[in-house]
């Protein structure tokens, strides 16, 4: 029996954009060598997204749709299609044109030769402006040093491709509230490659991280794969302890100078506050993602299924 491809593509208010997706994808699909199926995530969208997409799904019967309750975030979204796709490899890709279309049947040959996972590395994001690039390369840096049983790819996006079993893996296993989808991917173990892309600019609309966002992203990330941080209130507090008895020796050498020492007092005070806050912060951080894990509550809900037909994907 010939293979299914399923693409998954999360949509959060991208009216400007669905039909110029679909558009792209009808000038490709008949390079494509499986069977495929379109599956788009509509991520409680408050534009026209959600109609658009229904139109699309009555005029090109591939096209199926899941619809959320309200936005539960773009991760939601991939696992929402992949929870739901019903083909052999499955591809997540977002709906602005920047993961191309063009890259799909490269990759279902990747699959033809038993890949499992295909990992798609950005060699150039034209929209990305320098502070982007900035903090992508210290995130990846970061993240790479303090995970220890992980490694992240550099410059890897969330345009993902992964083969049935994987995504079977990812849809017992891996429902962690906080989540990292595409590290988890990468770590797996399958076999996997990586192709390059250029990501091109957004086709239209605007993008919809902002810094702060990416930042809670970040954080997220490195509690989710590192437990060092944890430890830095261990070290900070050696560290500490040693300062302090090389102060106290010094204090009991001079104690007969009486130095006003206001100054060092002031400065050692801030200090050490500062560190006990941001440890406790650190803390408080990896207390919050427990706070989310043991609450246990769905990663997404769903509103609208429509096109499935039934179909399961096991
Ligand atoms: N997206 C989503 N839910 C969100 C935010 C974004 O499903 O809460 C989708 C969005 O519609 C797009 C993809 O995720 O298809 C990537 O978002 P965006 O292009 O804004 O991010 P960027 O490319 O700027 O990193
Ligand atoms: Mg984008």
């Amino acid at each position: 029996m010939k293979k299914k491809i399923s693409i998954v593509v999360s949509v959060y208010n991208e009216q400007e954009v669905l039909n110029l997706f679909v558009n792209a994808f009808e000038k490709i699909k008949n390079k494509i060598q499986w069977d495929y199926e379109l599956i788009f995530v509509n991520d409680g969208s408050s534009d026209n997204s959600l109609s658009i997409l229904k139109e699309l799904s009555d005029k090109y019967p591939y096209i199926k749709l899941i619809s959320f309750t309200k936005n539960f975030g773009h991760e939601a979204a991939m696992i929402a299609g992949i929870d739901n796709a019903t083909g052999d490899g499955i591809i997540c890709m977002d709906a602005d044109l920047q993961h191309p279309v063009e890259c799909i049947p490269q990759i279902i040959s990747e699959f033809d030769k038993g890949i499992d996972v295909v990992n798609m590395i950005r060699t150039e994001n034209k929209s990305a402006g320098l502070s982007k690039k900035i903090t992508t390369f210290l995130f990846y840096r970061v993240v790479n040093i303090l995970s220890a049983n992980d490694s992240f790819k550099e410059n890897a996006s969330d345009f993902i491709a992964i083969s049935k079993r994987a995504a079977d893996v990812l849809r017992k296993n891996y429902r962690d509230k906080v989540r990292f989808l595409r590290g988890y991917v990468q770590n797996m173990g399958f076999p996997s490659t990586t192709i390059t892309y250029v990501a091109p600019e957004r086709a239209a609309g605007k993008s919809h991280y902002s810094l702060i966002k990416l930042w809670h992203y970040s954080t997220n990330v490195i509690v989710g794969f590192s437990d060092f941080p944890l430890k830095v209130g261990g070290y900070a507090g050696i560290a500490s302890a040693l300062i302090g008895v090389l102060v106290i020796i010094d204090a009991l050498l001079t104690y007969k100078k009486a130095p006003s020492g206001y100054a060092t007092i002031i400065v050692v005070l801030c200090f050490m506050f500062a560190v006990l806050f941001v440890i406790i912060g650190i803390i408080g951080k990896y207390l919050a993602v427990l706070f989310y894990e043991s609450k246990d509550r769905p990663i997404y809900i769903l509103d609208e299924k429509i096109g499935f037909n039934g179909e399961e994907n096991d």
